[in-house]
């Protein structure tokens, strides 16, 4: 048995340089807890960037998972196999589109949407294949692949990385006139997140999705809605799209899909989008394979009978209310912001560097991460408790006001 310290060291010598923001190591979990090797444990509020909102090792997704590794695990997409059928069925009708295609990142789904928005171009809009644009966001994150980061306007992610993939056009997030001036008859997708997570939790104005909706409509445009981070109940609605009644053309999907257990990522969308993949023209060996699809099913199932939409809209409230109390306590807080259990807190820069923060909670016991430098995210397993937000509230207080 290593310590946390030992495993650290090793990571380090070993592993090609990964980004921690907090020094911890994870060596057990269950629910909304995680325990390092040492015994101690910590209340997690981050659930892997949204990834574990049914928490951790739910035991139905944990039993899907065992049943399937005793049938089958994997196929490749050579052959039809028992589970991706089912799956496939289950979740175009959990989203109300004709069809799903499985892959296995949330990356690899927002590539799939942009190959699904410029195939489409070119088949049915007819546009020339290398003159396709498609409208992003300033702040976005979709991923870390070569064309996605293309479009990224953080060094980080981005600098010394190129040559890039062109056809992308970075826009102002929230600002649809900027939309309308970028549209033209070369424009084939608008790829929009509902709330900018990795941005730090940037909710844009009431009307903004359902604007965009209306731009592509009028243009003969497809909305790609990348639902990665904030699908699956975590804003308190099943989609974040829902609540502003947006239908859009593409859903792009991942994290939370796969229970907390399995990278499973999809897009989703109706015969006359997603019908521009014809067979061998895109796809993945580990995309729809069975152990992912059993997963997934029982990842849906757990969603639906704990209605954790309601509950993260419910909690959502109650733990955003507590912390506009502990924000009228200090004048370290700046901003409390969100929607349902994914919330932001934005210091103030007389409050010094988040993760001075962070690191404090994390000594208290609670796990969180700092966006930039100035903002704390929160985004517990939705199965979190009242008494649990209580006694993270009590922590929070703690530290920010003593
Ligand atoms: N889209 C969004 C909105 C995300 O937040 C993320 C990951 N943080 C991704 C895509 C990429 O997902 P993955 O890390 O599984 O590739």
């Amino acid at each position: 048995m290593y310590t946390s310290k030992e495993l650290m060291e090793m990571e380090h010598k070993y592993g090609a340089h990964n980004y921690h923001p907090l020094e911890v190591v994870i060596s057990k979990a269950e629910g909304i807890w995680v325990e390092d090797p040492e015994g101690r444990r910590y209340m997690d509020m981050l659930s892997a960037y949204s990834a574990v909102n049914q928490g951790h090792r739910h035991p139905k997704i944990i039993q899907a998972l065992k049943d399937q590794a005793d049938l089958v695990t994997l196929t490749s997409r050579a052959f039809y196999n028992d589970r991706w059928p089912l799956f496939a069925k289950k979740l175009a009708e959990f989203v109300g589109k004709d069809m799903v295609l499985p892959m296995n990142t949330g990356a690899e789904a927002v590539e799939t949407a942009i190959k699904t928005m410029r195939k489409w171009g070119y088949l049915v809009k007819g546009v020339e294949q290398d003159k396709a644009e498609i409208i992003v966001f300033e702040e976005n994150f979709h991923g870390r692949t070569t064309t996605i980061i293309s479009f990224s306007v953080d060094p980080d992610a981005r600098d010394h990385y190129g040559p890039y993939t062109p056809g992308f056009v970075i826009v102002p997030y929230d600002d649809l006139e900027a939309v309308k001036r970028a549209v033209n008859k070369n424009t084939v997708g608008i790829l929009v997140e509902p709330i900018q997570g990795e941005a730090g939790i940037r909710v844009p104005s009431d009307g903004f999705l359902k604007g965009l909706e209306r731009i592509c409509r009028e243009n003969n445009v497809l909305l790609a809605v990348d639902e990665v981070q904030t699908g699956f109940c975590r804003t308190g609605k099943t989609f974040a799209f829902q609540h502003e009644g947006v239908d859009p053309d593409i859903i792009i999907m991942g994290k939370a899909l796969g229970g907390g257990v399995f990278p499973v990522s999809a897009v989703a969308a109706n015969e006359n989008v997603l019908g521009v993949f014809k067979p061998g023209t895109h796809g993945s060996t580990f995309g729809g394979n069975p152990l992912a699809c059993a997963v997934a099913m029982a990842a849906i199932d757990v969603l639906v009978e704990e209605k954790l939409a309601d509950r993260a809209a419910e909690l959502g409230k109650y733990f955003m209310d507590g912390l506009k109390a502990i924000q009228a306590k200090t004048d370290k807080i700046k901003e409390v912001r969100g929607k349902g259990l994914l919330i932001g807190l934005v210091l103030n820069e007389s409050a010094g560097k988040a993760r001075i923060y962070t690191t404090a909670l994390k000594d208290k016991g609670l796990l969180c991460k700092e966006t930039h430098s100035w903002i704390i995210r929160f985004a517990p397993p939705l199965v979190i408790t009242k008494e649990e937000i209580d006694r993270a509230l009590k922590m929070i207080e703690e530290v920010f006001v003593g």
